[in-house]
């Protein structure tokens, strides 16, 4: 291979997949596109492999295959399908790997691209909720470089000190408090799915737009700061900050603060990652701190949003319990979504289901699996006394 860095996404065709596309696309002489994956959107990913070049374009549902070969036929693209090319595709190490595919689907592709030891950039969040303690190890084992793309995250790892983590003395990730901020818990029973996804600040997909307004986001960011940083559970805080423009804060013991500042717009956090240890330019929006003013900060409020209350105490419990709230929390919000229960039902469920379900704390990506399909299944039956 040339100086160019080789590159590989999983999830291509995703919200923060086509961000990483649109920077690479601008930056041909540094980047080098290996492969691309998506679910079944053909279409979308050869669209993608043609405009920048990828040597391999592989679709997770075979039944898409097709559409694909059809759509990169003459291109000298190499096409695959199934979950085991999707896998494949994550341990042929290319040097800087972005792991975005959403939710459970993406643990496997993202620990073989862990174990190639290799660069990580990683997205998917719930691999390090579910699957916190099993990736870091695999990280350590294999010397890959875990580089956090979730924008709180990413500011904390911007601002951390990793030579003197004794230094630390604690983390606040900034939450905006969702659309829902200032309303009523009588008030929040009523809301709709439509005025759930309305994020204030970002543009995200329906899913984390939803876990945005519960707080269930920064529950779930909790267990994800704890894994990517070298602190106890209780170092980690949770700071409302409604204009989003602080991405989080680390504070030191000699009463230093480290923030790292931006727009909302994920390529900045993502460039971040391509281009670490050094930095590369991007075409977002300017940070114009005159326009922002002021910036506020508030206390969360765990009564209203007891997701928080959850999540941390999945931390302190350790073993299965992120996983179980995660795919509770799933299952809840796409029968929110889907008008079924209403918008306080989310934490009820999740909580029921963390209180049904006991397993031992999974040791393997396939042990972890099965906890999260077990917890799916306890979360819709529980899901079928709150349905409307
Ligand atoms: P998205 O739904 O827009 O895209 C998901 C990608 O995964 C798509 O390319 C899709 O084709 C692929 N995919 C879905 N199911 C799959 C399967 N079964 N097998 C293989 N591929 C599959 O999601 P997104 O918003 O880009 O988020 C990706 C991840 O990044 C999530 O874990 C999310 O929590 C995290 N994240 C997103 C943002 C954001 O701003 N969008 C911010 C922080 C973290
Ligand atoms: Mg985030």
């Amino acid at each position: 291979m040339s100086g160019r860095r080789s590159v590989t996404i999983l999830g291509a065709t995703g919200s923060v997949g086509r961000s990483t596309l649109d920077l690479i696309a601008r930056a041909p002489e540094r980047f080098e596109v290996l492969a691309l994956t998506a679910n079944r959107d053909a279409a979308g990913l050869a669209e993608a492999a043609r405009r920048v070049g990828a040597r391999r374009a592989v679709v997770c549902d075979p039944d898409a295959r097709p559409a694909l070969d059809a759509a990169l036929a003459g291109s000298g693209i190499e096409t695959g399908a199934g979950p085991d090319a999707v896998l494949e595709t994550a341990a042929l190490g290319a040097d800087w790997t972005m792991a975005a595919i959403v939710g459970a689907a993406g643990l496997a592709p993202t620990m073989a691209a862990l174990q190639r030891g290799r660069t990580v950039a990683l997205a998917n969040k719930e691999a390090l909720v579910s699957a916190g303690a099993l990736m870091t190890a695999a990280a350590r084992k294999s010397g890959a470089t875990l580089l956090p793309v979730d924008s709180e995250h990413n500011a904390i790892f911007q601002c951390f000190d990793r030579a003197h983590p004794e230094a630390v003395r604690r983390v606040l990730l900034t939450a905006s408090g969702g659309p829902f901020r200032r309303l009523s818990l009588e008030e929040m029973r009523r809301v709709t799915p439509e005025q759930a996804v309305a994020h204030p600040n970002w543009s995200m997909g329906a899913k984390i737009s939803v876990d945005s307004a519960t707080l269930m986001n920064k529950g779930l960011e909790l267990i994800e700061a704890f894994h990517l940083f070298p602190l106890g559970a209780d170092a980690f805080d949770i700071l409302v900050h409604p204009q989003s423009v602080i991405h989080s804060l680390v504070e030191y013991v000699d009463g230093s603060f480290l923030a790292q500042l931006g727009a909302p717009d994920m390529r900045i956090p993502i460039a971040y990652t391509l281009a670490w240890p050094e930095r590369m330019a991007t075409p977002c929006e300017r940070l114009d701190l005159v326009q922002v003013a002021r910036l506020d900060f508030e206390a969360p409020d765990e009564t209203r949003f007891p997701a928080l209350r959850l999540a941390r105490q999945a931390l302190a419990e350790g073993g299965a319990r992120p996983a179980i709230l995660n795919a509770a929390n799933e299952i809840a919000v796409a029968a929110f979504l889907a008008k079924r229960i209403t918008f306080l039902d989310i934490a009820s469920i999740a909580a029921e289901t963390l209180a049904a379900c006991a397993p031992p704390p999974p040791r393997t990506i396939d042990a972890v699996l099965e906890v999260d399909r077990a917890a799916r299944e306890a979360a819709g039956t529980i899901m079928r006394r709150y349905a409307h």
